[in-house]
């Protein structure tokens, strides 16, 4: 399907409209920024690995019952997917200890949580992406309470089913940040990304980091990680 008009250019992806008004191309950039934005660069191939990375992770999710908003995959930097009306924040769920945590509680980095930890995150770049709670979402109006339970028990879901998914790899799920939309029909849908830039990933023996914390700390090769990854769990990534 032909775009026809960008109307959201992210820090590392880019919307356009389609002749069907319910479909979206997402285009997956090699842009990558960290810090709210305050550290950016261009990683060659990242986008094309994420693009793909994400549509592998997406059909498993869909596979076990998660509703998302991926449709297809149209070229290696490019996929078709529901337009929703996206909610402003963002649901982390942390199995362990690492990055924000780490610098608002004193958390050590990489202590074991005994049950899952879910945060909500307030989308907003300028803010710094404030913590929020369910009592701020529901006086500012961001979702309801049902929404707002939804979204919680999805991203429950989705964080049982990729820990297993990446432990059978040899890769600690550390922790993720997912964002959910609403479609015309009322459903709430898993949207936006599932990619190394999204989560941390640790190799279960040498606590090795695959994730986008290699960019985040200049530890390099990190399209080359996410791409090791991708190899670890079958993915068969096409390159530009
Ligand atoms: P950011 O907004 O953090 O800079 P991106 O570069 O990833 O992030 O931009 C992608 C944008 O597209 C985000 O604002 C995200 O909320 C939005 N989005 C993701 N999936 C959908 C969707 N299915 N429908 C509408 N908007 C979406
Ligand atoms: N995360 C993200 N986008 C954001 C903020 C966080 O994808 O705007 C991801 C991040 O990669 C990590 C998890 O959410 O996997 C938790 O991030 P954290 O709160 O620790 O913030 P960070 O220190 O990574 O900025």
């Amino acid at each position: 399907m032909d775009k026809i008009k960008e109307i959201t250019s992210g820090k590392a992806k880019s919307l356009y409209t389609t002749e069907n008004p319910e479909y979206l191309v997402m285009n997956f950039r090699d842009d990558t920024s960290a810090f709210d934005g305050k550290k950016t660069a261009a990683l060659l191939g990242k986008g094309s690995v994420n693009n793909q990375f994400n549509a592998f992770i997406m059909n498993h999710l869909e596979e076990k019952g998660i509703k998302t908003h991926l449709i297809k995959v149209i070229n290696n930097n490019e996929s078709l997917v529901h337009k929703l009306k996206m909610f402003p924040i963002e649901c982390v769920i942390r199995n362990t200890a690492s990055g924000s945590i780490c610098r608002r509680l004193g958390t050590e980095d990489g202590l074991v949580f005994e049950h899952p930890l879910f945060e909500f995150f307030l989308k907003d770049d300028d803010l710094g992406d404030p913590l929020i709670n369910d009592e701020h979402i529901i006086a500012f109006g961001w979702a309801n309470k049902e929404q707002i339970n939804s979204m919680k028990n999805f991203t429950y879901k989705v964080n049982d089913i990729l820990k297993e998914l990446f432990i059978n790899s040899g890769l600690i799920l550390v922790d993720f940040k997912v964002e959910f939309g609403l479609h015309e029909n009322g459903d709430i849908v898993l949207a936006d990304e599932f990619t190394p830039d999204g989560c941390r990933l640790w190799d279960h023996e040498t606590m090795e980091k695959m994730d986008k914390d290699r960019f985040r700390q200049d530890l390099g090769d990190v399209v080359e990680s996410y791409h090791q990854v991708a190899h670890r769990l079958g993915m068969n990534i096409k390159l530009d």
